[in-house]
This record gives C-alpha cells, structure tokens and sequence, in this order.
C-alpha cells in the first residue's frame, strides 16, 4: 500500500484505514463515467456511507468517528486525488458536521442536532449561494417571513445546490424584513419531506459534473423554530456559527484542491516515465531537462501547499486565537490553493499532452474540475478586498 504525505503526516490517523487504497481504485475508476454520464455518484456515496464518512465529524458518543478538521481536511484530499466531484459534493454535508463540530468545541451546541442526525445517516446540504447575491452570507436574496410560532417560511432561489439528488436536510437562509430598519438574517434546515421546495435538475456544466448542484427553488418552505439555528442582524457578522461555516468551507474546499493538485503531479510523473521522445532518440523524456523543470516546479508549489491547509485546519482544532485575522487567513487559503491546484494542473497538462485534451482523459477531467476553484466563495476579488480591508482599513 502506498502512503501520502497526508497519511505519513499523522502516523495512526484515520485516512488509511478509512479510505483504503482499494476503495481509492474503486472510486477513481467510477468517476470518469460520472463526468461523461453528468451522474450523481451514488455507489461512491454508498460505499462511503458504509464507512462511516458521513459521521467524520460526529463526537465518539453520538456514535461516530469524533475527527478535528485536520484530519478530515486530510480525508477529503485523499478522496480528492481519486474522486475531485465526489469529495466537492460531500464537503458540503461535511461543512455543516464541521461547523457543528466547531461550534460544540467552543460550548456552543445550537448545532447538536446537525450531529445527532448526521449519526441517524441524515445527509446535509448547503443552500447557502444565490443569484446576484455577493454579499453570500452577509445578506440574502431570499425572504423570509416571520410566523407566529417561531417558524419562518422561505421563499427564494438557491444555486448551485450539490447533492441536489440524496439530501435528506438542506441549510438554508433568508431575509425578514418584517422590521424594515432591522432586517434580520434567518438560518435554518429545511427537511426533504416537507413541501415547499423543487429541484431544477438543472446542473450541466464544464466540470465537477458529478456534484450535481442543481438549482433549488424555495417556494414558502416553512422553517419550525426547532430547526431554526440564527437568526442574526443583516451585515458581516462576529457570530461563531458564521464563523464556523467559514472555516469548516475555506478550509475543507483547499483539502479537495490539494487533492486535485496531487494527482496531477502523480500524472504528470507517470507520463513522463513512460512517454518516449523521438528528439531525444526514443528516451523517456524523464530525462528532458525541460518536462524534468516542469514536473519539479509542479511538485514545489504542491509541496507549499500542503502544511498551509494542514497547518490552519490545525489551528481551528486547537482553537488559536487569530482575532481580526482569521478571515483573511481563511479566504488567503481557500484563494492560494485553488490558484495554485490549477497552476499545478496547467503544468501537469503541458508534461502530458494532447492526451490529456481527449475528453475521456483522466487529466483532462481535472482540467475542467480545477476551474470550478474559483467560483466558490470567497472569489479571488472578494478575498483581496477581505485582506485589504485588515491591512488598509475599510473602503470609505
Ligand atoms: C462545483 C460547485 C459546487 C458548488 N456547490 C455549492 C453548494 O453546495 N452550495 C452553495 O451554496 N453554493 C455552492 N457553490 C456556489 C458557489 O459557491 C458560488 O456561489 C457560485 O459559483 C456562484 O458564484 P457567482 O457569484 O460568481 O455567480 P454569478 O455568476 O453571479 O451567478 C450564478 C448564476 O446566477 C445568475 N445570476 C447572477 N446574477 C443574477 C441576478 N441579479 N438575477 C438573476 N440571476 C442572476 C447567473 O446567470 C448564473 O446563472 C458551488 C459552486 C461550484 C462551482
């Protein structure tokens, strides 16, 4: 069995066991025809369900496997090398476990019920990004009407949903304006069967095809006050469960395109191992300086990346008080490793050639996959603005 650096990094942690290189095979040989078929993975999600992957981040005595972000940022990359859609889909029931997780580190178990229902084999989705809406979590396009019991109902578009077809629970906001000089932000689940909400089926796009993240309509799905989880003036906000979305999502989105990263380089070795140049007398063309440069330049920003997500993952886990810099920290991560996975994969692509433009490529497919890095929030303009604003202050 071979090792990765994640693995070696944290001698007698979960990833080898729980993501054996047996079923690594498995899934890398499935998603090729989840890409071409435009299919959710349903025997990935299954074969990763029987593991116990859906419960990474559910404490021992709920049952499940009781991980830190660390070592789960180290799982997703691992699943990220054989599987970039499958581990993009699932990051975002596991940014919803994590956050949980996150916030009950911190004496905070508003979000208990997310594990406890994650440990019952519930399957969370993030319905969070809107049409038109850049202020993402700092203000919502979707309104939400307050009602006499607590509940809220919600009616909006979401975009972009990923594991449109198997959610069980879907996170969701909105806006009350029934105060209009204190709008308020309005976070809750809605459960797959209650009425009020419709999947487009819409999802057909260059890459992460397998995430199926269809568009959702909300159309008055009624929220009751026990699955409402904040409800929180509209604006940036210091609140922890804001917070822990953020590090749970920058953080876990890096660990996929670390993983995507990875395996272009371990593509780009093996082509060049095995590919013959006919300039160099029928050679390998492992010993042109040229694919030898690139191959090695591919490998040292990879090799800069790994300790950032590790490091950070590490020190949410450890709770390390950054104060005012942990958002750019955390938007600084998310920008630089889904630059750096497309650079890496840029190079990779160059060692490899035209093989990897015909569309049944494995590489190829990461081509498209690593353009999807910078769609997720924070977008590489937002991020600077975030870092800016804590080095220069405000915009007036
Ligand atoms: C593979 C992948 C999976 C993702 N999974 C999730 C997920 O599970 N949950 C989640 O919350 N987010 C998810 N995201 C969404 C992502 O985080 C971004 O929100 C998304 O990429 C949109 O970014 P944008 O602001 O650039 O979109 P935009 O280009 O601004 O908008 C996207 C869509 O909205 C339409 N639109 C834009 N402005 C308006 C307007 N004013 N009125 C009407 N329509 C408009 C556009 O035509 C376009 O169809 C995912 C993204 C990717 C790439």
């Amino acid at each position: 069995m071979t090792t990765t650096r994640a693995d070696q990094a944290r001698p007698g942690s979960a990833p080898e066991t729980l993501l054996d290189d047996e079923l690594l095979g498995r899934l890398r040989g499935r998603a090729g025809g989840y890409d071409r078929d435009n299919a959710f993975p349903h025997e990935d999600l299954d074969e990763l369900r029987d593991r116990g992957y859906l419960a990474l981040f559910v404490p021992t005595e709920y049952g499940g496997a009781g991980l830190g972000l660390a070592d789960v940022a180290a799982l997703q990359s691992r699943l990220a090398e054989a599987a970039p859609a499958t581990a993009l889909a699932i990051n975002m029931h596991l940014v919803w476990t994590g956050c949980a997780a996150v916030l009950r580190a911190r004496g905070d178990d508003s979000l208990d019920r997310v594990l406890r229902e994650a440990a019952d084999g519930e399957v969370f989705a993030f319905g969070v990004s809107e049409p038109g809406n850049d202020l993402v979590l700092f203000d919502s396009v979707t309104s939400a009407e307050s009602l006499p019991d607590g509940a809220y109902r919600l009616t909006g578009t979401k975009i972009f949903t990923s594991l449109s077809p198997v959610w069980t629970r879907l996170g969701v906001f909105g806006r009350d304006d029934g105060d209009p000089d204190a709008p308020m932000l309005v976070h809750g689940f809605v459960t797959r069967d209650q009425p009020g909400h419709e999947s487009l089926g819409d999802w057909d796009t260059i890459g992460m095809r397998a995430t199926q993240s269809h568009t959702t309509r909300l159309t008055g799905a009624e929220v009751p006050a026990e699955r409402i989880v904040r409800v929180l003036p509209v604006g940036p906000s210091a609140d922890p469960l804001v917070f822990g979305i953020f590090a749970v999502f920058e953080t876990l989105i890096a660990a996929v395109y670390r993983g995507i990263a990875r395996r272009a380089v371990a593509l780009a070795v093996e082509a060049a191992s095995t590919k013959t140049s006919r300039r160099s007398g029928g050679a390998v063309q492992a010993l042109d300086p040229i694919v030898r440069w690139r191959v090695a330049d591919a490998a040292i920003a990879l090799d800069g990346l790994e300790p950032q997500v590790d490091t950070i993952a590490r020190d949410v886990d450890t709770i390390v008080d950054h104060g005012a810099d942990w958002f750019p920290r955390l938007v600084g991560l998310k920008t630089r490793a889904t630059e750096t996975a497309r650079s890496v994969v840029e190079q990779a692509v160059t060692v490899v050639g035209g093989a990897s433009y015909r569309s049944s490529s494995e590489l190829g497919r990461l081509q498209r996959d690593v353009l999807a890095g910078r769609f997720h929030p924070s977008s590489t303009d937002s991020a600077h603005a975030t870092v800016a604003a804590r080095l220069l202050g405000p915009m007036p």
